[in-house]
């Protein structure tokens, strides 16, 4: 069996080793944080995700799907809130049970390193901020207070997230390596609406709550304790933005005027636009995602995507299953693993990226309008009357386990077909009331 050094004990770091410590593999995992069960949890980041079919398979693959559930909260639909204050509920899915969940990025982190913990060779190291790979002998560094550490390896695979120092290392030190970054105009900011006195929520919660305003957006979705986490999603620069909304007047006023029904349920709202950090988006795509046998690339630092369509975890939990299945399939030679796990996920990773982009601009500007909310309804009449023929893009994506390259090509196709059958529907109307006129 292999010895692997994991960088980046996150979410997809600790399933991933949870994968190979199953498969007998002897894994250390290193994370720069202190250990995230001791409530020092990850800075800046989205403090509860939507997690849906895709990563909950992933979980299941390991027996732990209903333990990292167990606190999640199913999200039914979108709750539209427009400026006046009135909602409407939009369903995911013609199917009422078909929904996603809310669930806390600390809770599941901390599931699975706990799965990963259960194999006895598998060894977690927290504090250890790795600095440099060489590529070629499968070495780490790492700094870890004033020490510094190196650890050897048959392979090392960077599980580090969209700034990956592993990827880093790679691109330093191959020829040729291509890397692409880009940085959305927009950034986000964590806002809180606390539970009611009596400890339940304030909005409805069995929905994703999306404020849409066009060029920007708030959306909330809840978390056990009867709270909702709001994420603002705002340009960093202009005559209305991040960076000229800074004094509290002019806080208070945005929020009054595009989000009015919000602001009673957000008690701490100015302390928490003031405190909490203001955070970037980037899609990164990247190739190749390994070197030889001796490094790989999972996760976010494969393949950073933009948040809107709720699927950067749960993609990473997939290169997980991929990647689990690929090293067993190729047990006896693992460059090969690593080349048929980058050809199955890159073409995958790269529609995801784009479809993410395309979810921003339906979520903040389309979900407003009554002409998307009718696309909605035929899309579902559609599923409904062509049950396993006709299959909306957001339930593929969300619902199905299709490779997001293939679901993003189908989705292409039926509207297609659908604005053909249209268009020929309506020219024979025309064509019939023509002939009836001219008749008359
Ligand atoms: C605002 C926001 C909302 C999101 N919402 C969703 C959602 O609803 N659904 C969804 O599926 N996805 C969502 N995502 C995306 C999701 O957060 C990521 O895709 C996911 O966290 C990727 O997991 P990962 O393990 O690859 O990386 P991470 O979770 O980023 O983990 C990387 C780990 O590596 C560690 N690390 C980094 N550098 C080093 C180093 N040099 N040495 C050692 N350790 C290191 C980090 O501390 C971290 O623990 C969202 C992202 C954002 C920003």
């Amino acid at each position: 069996m292999a010895k692997f050094v994991l960088i980046g004990s996150g979410l997809a770091g600790g399933l991933l080793a949870a994968y190979l410590g199953r498969r007998g593999h002897d894994v250390d995992l290193y994370e720069r944080r202190a250990d995230p069960r001791e409530g020092n949890i990850v800075g800046g980041r989205s403090i509860n995700l939507a997690i849906s079919t895709r990563g909950i398979h992933a979980l299941e693959k390991i027996g732990i799907a209903d333990d990292a559930l167990r606190h999640a909260i199913p999200m039914r639909g979108r709750m539209i809130h427009d400026k006046s204050g009135a909602l409407h509920f939009a369903p995911y899915d013609v199917d009422p049970k078909k929904c996603i969940y809310s669930i806390g990025r600390a809770a599941l982190n901390a599931t699975v390193i706990e799965a990963a913990q259960c194999y006895s060779n598998v060894r977690v190291q927290f504090n250890h901020t790795c600095t440099d790979i060489d590529i070629h002998s499968a070495i780490a560094h790492f700094e870890t207070g004033s020490c510094a550490v190196t650890a050897r390896s048959d392979a090392v695979i960077g599980v580090d997230g969209a700034f990956s120092a592993v990827r880093k290392s790679m691109r330093s030190q191959i020829a040729n390596f291509q890397y692409d970054e880009n940085y959305l105009a927009h950034g986000y900011k964590e806002l809180t609406v606390p539970p009611a006195p009596d400890g339940s929520w304030q909005m409805e919660k069995n929905a994703l709550h999306i404020w849409p305003r066009k060029s920007f957006m708030m959306i909330a979705l809840p978390n056990p304790d009867g709270s909702f986490t709001c994420t603002l999603f705002w340009e960093f620069e202009g005559p209305r933005s991040f960076a000229t909304t800074k004094k509290k007047t002019d806080v208070r006023r945005f929020f009054e005027e595009e989000f009015p029904d919000a602001v009673p349920l957000m008690p701490t709202l100015l302390d928490d636009f003031r405190n909490n950090p203001t955070g970037s988006l980037v899609t990164i795509r990247c190739a190749p995602w390994f070197y030889r046998d001796k490094v790989c690339l999972v996760g976010d630092a494969a393949h950073a995507v933009v948040p809107f369509y709720g699927q950067g975890m749960n993609a990473a939990f997939e290169d997980c299953v991929v990647l689990d299945h690929c090293l067993q399939k190729f047990s006896v030679n693992r460059e090969r693993a690593f080349a048929e796990y980058f050809h199955d996920r890159k073409e995958n990773a790269d529609a995801l990226a784009d479809l993410a982009i395309g979810n921003f601009i339906e979520m903040r500007d389309k979900t407003a309008s009554k002409a998307f909310r009718a696309k909605k309804k035929i899309d579902h009449a559609l599923e409904a009357a062509l049950p396993g023929i006709y299959f909306p893009l957001y339930t593929m994506v969300t619902f199905t386990r299709i490779p997001y390259s293939a679901a993003a090509r189908r989705a292409r196709l039926q509207d297609l077909v659908l604005y053909t059958a249209v268009i020929i529907f309506l020219l024979i109307a025309i064509l019939m009331v023509a002939i009836l006129i001219r008749r008359s």
